[in-house]
């Protein structure tokens, strides 16, 4: 092991030619046939279109191997136990999956499902003695969330959150910045989330399972954006929500919001959530004596960007790679990425969202 990481930071510094600016979560994540060290054994639950990016990138992983899959498919869990050689004995359905506690072939359980299930089924895993890792948005509002955070410290089990910037070489560069003082004293974080959204039958237009609309789903990027890019936690939020199509975006379906926040230094953020156009993936941060511009943002990448002093030039690896390494070596060692992505994390963003929405509702300014 110490050969192993003489040998990266070597190439960090030297061969790269960059400074060690990846966080010492990232120093596991490359594929090494040596590593001995203990690996997360994880199950899938939702084999939908992000769990299926999320499997295929763990393929790539050092630290952390799908070992099994919770579905209500039996077609697709037919097709993945033959892919990624997954046993019988491994396989759930949202019925039986209590019965999880029952295997130790299993260490955690990667929620990929609806955000209006997360938090009942992240309850039903914690009281299975299993870590939960949930995709982002961890529930529909703030109290979901804390119920989330409580369910896991009473089981004792982690909380993790899918954020995977906060493993993302360049994003983490940025904020690393940012913590240096490159920028000098933040002042204005611009974040733009959106994208046209198609099938108007889908899961993520329906209130009781999505919670929301665009804000949930793609402006969730804008405002955990500004806070990592920013350092601060918003001490107040304002919102106009404006809706072209009131039969595709129902009631409590947000299409288009723009959303402004506060900070304690006197910093603010100016943003746009959006299901009604496409390319919007960008964000922009000045301070007293630089900035950063980074477009695509938080897409899967390769993320682009530059700052006062040039452009970014890390290199790209799978978001989703990173993350599992980096989810491994914080549950197994306690390494902690440069952003937090536990439970208490999600609560901070569910809280912005619950305020944004009052915003918008009532055209008052909210106090955090
Ligand atoms: P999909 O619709 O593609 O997949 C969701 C899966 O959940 C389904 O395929 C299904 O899997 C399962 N499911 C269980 N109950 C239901 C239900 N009532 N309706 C629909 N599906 C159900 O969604 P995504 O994979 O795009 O999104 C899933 C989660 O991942 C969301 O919370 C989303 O916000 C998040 N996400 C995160 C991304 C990121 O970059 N971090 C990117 C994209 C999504 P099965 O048939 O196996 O039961």
């Amino acid at each position: 092991m110490g050969s192993r990481r003489k040998f990266i930071e070597k190439l960090s510094i030297t061969t790269l030619g960059l400074p060690l600016l990846t966080s010492p979560v990232n120093l596991f994540s490359a594929s090494c046939d040596s590593y001995e060290g203990p690996i997360l054994k994880v199950a899938i639950m939702g084999l939908g279109s992000y769990g299926t990016r999320v499997a295929e990138a763990m393929v790539s992983c050092t630290r952390a191997k799908l070992v099994g899959l919770i579905s209500g498919t039996p077609a697709k869990v037919e097709k993945w136990k033959a892919k990624y050689a997954i046993p019988e004995k491994n396989c759930y359905n949202y019925g039986n999956f209590d019965a999880i506690k029952d295997n130790p072939d299993i260490d955690a359980v990667y929620i990929i499902t609806p955000n209006g299930l997360h938090k009942d089924q992240c309850l039903r895993v914690a009281k299975a003695g299993k870590h939960v890792i949930s995709e982002k948005p961890m529930g529909i509002n703030a109290l979901e969330g804390q119920a989330m955070v409580d369910a896991c410290k009473a089981a004792n089990v982690k909380l993790l959150i899918g954020y995977r910037m906060h493993f993302e070489p360049k994003t983490v560069s940025v904020i690393q910045m940012r913590i240096d003082g490159e920028f000098g004293q933040p002042k204005f974080f611009q974040g733009q989330s959106g994208f046209t959204i198609g099938d108007p039958t889908q899961w993520r237009l329906k209130k009781e399972l999505s919670g929301g609309g665009a804000m949930m789903d793609i402006g969730i990027y804008s405002i955990n954006g500004a806070r990592y890019m920013l350092g601060e936690e918003p001490i107040w939020v304002t919102a106009q929500e404006t809706k072209t199509d009131p039969e595709k975006f129902k009631e409590g379906i947000d299409e288009t919001i723009q959303f402004q926040m506060g900070f304690p230094s006197g910093a603010v953020a100016s943003c746009l959530s959006t299901y009604a156009m496409n390319n919007l993936d960008r964000f922009f941060m000045t301070g007293t004596d630089g900035f950063v511009e980074m477009q695509p943002s938080t897409g899967y990448g390769p993320i682009e960007g530059r700052t006062h002093k040039g452009p970014l030039t890390q290199a790209h690896v799978t978001h989703q790679t990173l993350q599992m390494d980096g989810m491994a070596a914080l549950i197994f060692d306690g390494k902690q990425p440069i952003v937090p992505v536990d439970g208490e994390e999600g609560v901070k963003d569910m809280k912005i969202i619950d305020a944004i929405f009052l915003a918008a509702k009532t055209g008052v300014k909210v106090e955090l």
